[in-house]
């Protein structure tokens, strides 16, 4: 704020449009409008015209100028003619020489008539037809430029060429305004300014304004004093607007400050961009030094024709890293869209999902799953962070090249995310992907110290002071990183629709297969009840006939005919009781899950109650180490689930002295969203199970003994408890030693409040 403030008091004070006063190195007259007298001249009028302005003034200037030439700068005034600057003219001074001179006239901003006179070297005309053959050779290059810096290489080349100055470079203005020189060609026993960044207030916005207005200034010596203009009473030469005049004397400001770096002579010409001051080609030289008016129509030519260049350039600049961007964003639709875990498909290729964005490190985050690549704060730290994003968020984004500077707890670690770009790609499900960018310890380059261009007069009044001192000095830029371009930003938006498309479209797949699941799930069972069903009726049929034929016909069969008999009947017997596991079986899939809060300890009590009386032979010990929780579940599954597990605990065990434990994993049950589970476990010292039957047993029908051992059985019990599992959101496995025992595991869900 101070230094804006400032500005205004400098500027005000230095009126720089009207100086009142012109460079020496030229005439200046101001001309009445009807006949052309010479209203306004400059004081140095003797020195280059041979003439004192007393002598000029009030005289019309056809008295020392030939009618033709009043014509022409008559004509050029006329923005229909053809007519243009400069206007070739000769005026013979007071020792009777002839001297030739290069009339430059126009119409000034406050209206009056401004005609400027500079003396035409003797070697002009050659240096311009050589300057214009090079001219056509230095087109022909610019077109075949690639890239904004190649462009500047050439045209500080170029001009250097031309004109001769000891330095020629392109300055660049970034958005603050601080221009940064990017391009430079030099003398080669000069210290080099490339790179040099010079801040804004070098340069007073009001001389900003005057570069818009004319494309080039030149100032062949610095050290000349400037030449007052005088005129007739009546005429205020303070108040002529000099903005378009090629001799208006510079600032003193300016003019110290080119004294300071030891620059004598300067030209600069504008480079303008959407009518905003893109830059500047700057030429110094360490000598006084004039160029001609034709010289400076060429150079302000390449200005204006690199000025149309820069676009052009500057679309192509980013073009090859645009690319490679695409082409690896490219790779990850390829992996995203046939991935089934998209989060993990980000994390399965590090080094894309980094150069996607050009960071060093990134986040991906899904609830309390968070995958860290590269360079990143640690797992607490990005967990704080994601607790202060989401209030950042717009249109799911959040972008900043110094994250420390707004989240004052990110300094802790701005070595490594100084820059944020961070995407959400769900929030509700807080899924997110954090890119992070180093602290980019910008050492940059002032030239003088940039806090500091304002001074103190005597008097107590402030104004904006060159600073004294070009050495460079080093500023370093911190808690910043590298600016995020808007072409890594387009990426991230477009990966995360790209994400939210893939999930958009597993869902719906999802939901689709699940529904096409259930539908044939369903189908299934009820044709296998049906078809049970069906079954049954000749079953027993075949049964009663078989005992038919067994009572009425005993006495004529033979022995071995009854034997046979009995065996049909037995084997229906037995198809009738595998019939009747399937329909249990196909029933349990058909029938709704009845939940409610169930007891465990009390349901495994019954249990083992009803199993001890089916089993009064046996000496069984039931271990119950821990409670059992009370958990919402369908009460009568629960109970088959575990007489069938308890049942063949006993059932398969040689031992004398049985004992079956009945137990809990957890102390806590898993919580995993709105879901927790329990793990629970029977165990026994039964015979075992061979490992490779481990996954065959829960087939259905699967036993592993002939039907007459270990108190036979239809091979239906472990796959109907697998399904009451299934349909308790769990799953069961068994582990086992043979000759040891067995245990089994399974896992109950229930839903919970969120
Ligand atoms: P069933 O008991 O009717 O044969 P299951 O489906 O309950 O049918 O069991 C399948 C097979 O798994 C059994 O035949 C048995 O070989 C084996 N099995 C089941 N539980 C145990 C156990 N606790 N210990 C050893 N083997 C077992």
């Amino acid at each position: 704020m101070m230094n804006q403030a400032l500005t205004v008091i400098n500027e005000e004070r230095e009126p720089i449009h009207t100086p009142g006063s012109i460079q020496p190195h030229g005439l200046l007259c101001v001309l009445s409008e009807l006949d052309f007298r010479i209203t306004q001249v400059s004081l140095n009028a003797k020195d280059i015209f041979g003439i004192t302005p007393e002598n000029l003034l009030d005289r019309p200037l056809a008295d020392f100028i030939e009618g033709d030439r009043i014509a022409e700068i008559r004509a050029c005034l006329d923005p229909d003619s053809e007519q243009t600057n400069p206007i070739n003219l000769s005026v013979t001074v007071d020792e009777g020489s002839t001297q030739f001179f290069n009339g430059i006239v126009h119409r000034a901003i406050s209206g009056e008539i401004v005609l400027e006179l500079e003396l035409i070297a003797a070697t002009a005309k050659r240096d311009f037809t050589q300057s214009y053959r090079h001219l056509k050779d230095t087109l022909a290059k610019i077109q075949v430029t690639k890239t904004l810096s190649e462009l500047c290489d050439l045209i500080v080349k170029e001009v250097r060429q031309i004109t001769g100055f000891d330095r020629v470079m392109v300055y660049r203005f970034n958005e603050t305004g601080d221009g940064t020189v990017i391009a430079e060609d030099r003398k080669p026993n000069l210290e080099p300014f490339l790179g040099l960044y010079y801040p804004d207030t070098d340069i007073p916005q009001r001389a900003k304004h005057l570069y818009l207005l004319n494309w080039l200034r030149l100032l062949p010596d610095v050290n000349h004093p400037p030449s007052l203009l005088t005129g007739l009473p009546g005429t205020e030469p303070a108040d002529l607007d000099m903005s378009h005049c090629v001799l208006r004397s510079l600032s003193p400001c300016h003019i110290e400050y080119l004294q300071n770096m030891g620059v004598v002579a300067s030209m600069s010409i504008s480079l303008i961009q959407e009518q905003r001051l893109w830059g500047m080609i700057a030429c110094h030289h360490n000598t006084p030094k004039f160029v001609p008016y034709e010289i400076r129509t060429i150079c302000e030519f390449l200005g204006q024709l690199m000025s149309t260049e820069l676009s052009v350039k500057e679309a192509t600049q980013n073009l090859d890293y645009k690319l490679r961007l695409k082409a690896t964003e490219v790779q990850f639709v390829n992996r995203l869209t046939n991935a089934t875990d998209f989060l993990q498909a980000l994390e399965d290729s590090p080094d894309d999902l980094l150069a996607l964005t050009g960071a060093q490190g990134a986040a991906v985050c899904e609830g309390d799953r968070i995958a860290l690549i590269g360079s990143t704060p640690d797992k607490e730290e990005v967990i704080d962070l994601l607790g202060w994003l989401p209030d950042r968020f717009e249109n799911d984004l959040f972008v900043t090249d110094s994250l420390p500077s707004l989240y004052p707890n990110a300094k802790a670690y701005k070595k490594v995310a100084s820059g944020l770009l961070a995407m959400a790609i769900s929030r509700t499900q807080h899924r997110y992907v954090l890119w992070f960018r180093p602290e980019f310890l910008q050492t940059v380059t002032w030239a003088g110290n940039p806090d500091n261009p304002t001074r103190i007069e005597a008097d107590g009044s402030v104004t904006i002071s060159p600073r004294q001192s070009f050495a460079a000095w080093q500023e370093t830029v911190r808690l910043k990183s590298l600016n995020w371009l808007q072409c890594e930003i387009e990426v991230a938006i477009e990966l995360r629709s790209l994400i939210v498309d893939v999930i958009l479209a597993q869902t719906d797949e999802m939901a689709r297969v699940n529904l096409e699941l259930t539908r044939s799930n369903i189908e299934l069972d009820s044709f296998a009840y049906i078809a049970s069903h069906d079954l049954k009726e000749p079953l027993r049929g075949i049964h009663n006939y078989s005992n038919f034929l067994m009572e009425d016909y005993a006495d004529v069969l033979p022995e071995d005919g009854v034997t046979k008999l009995q065996t049909v009947v037995r084997l229906t017997q037995r198809m009738d009781d595998l019939i009747s596991s399937l329909m249990h079986y196909s029933q349990l899939g058909r029938s709704e899950v009845v939940r409610q809060s169930v007891d465990l300890n009390v349901l495994v009590q019954q249990t083992i109650a009803t199993l001890k009386i089916s089993h009064p032979q046996h000496q069984i010990e039931f271990r119950l180490p821990q409670p059992l929780p009370t958990i919402c579940c369908d009460r009568s599954q629960m109970s088959e689930l575990f007489t069938n597990l308890i049942g063949n605990a006993i059932k398969y065990n040689d031992n004398a002295e049985k004992w079956v434990e009945i137990g809990s994993v957890e102390s806590k049950p898993v919580r995993n969203g709105t879901q927790i589970s329990h793990t629970l476990y029977i165990r026994d010292n039964s015979i075992g199970i061979p490992p490779e039957h481990l996954e065959r047993i829960f087939e259905i029908f699967k036993r592993l003994h002939p039907q007459d051992q270990y108190g036979g059985g239809t091979g239906a019990g472990l796959t109907i408890v697998r399904k009451i599992v299934e349909r308790h959101e769990g799953k069961i496995w068994v582990e086992s030693t043979p000759g040891e025992g067995s245990t089994f595991y399974f896992t109950l869900s229930e839903a919970v409040k969120p």
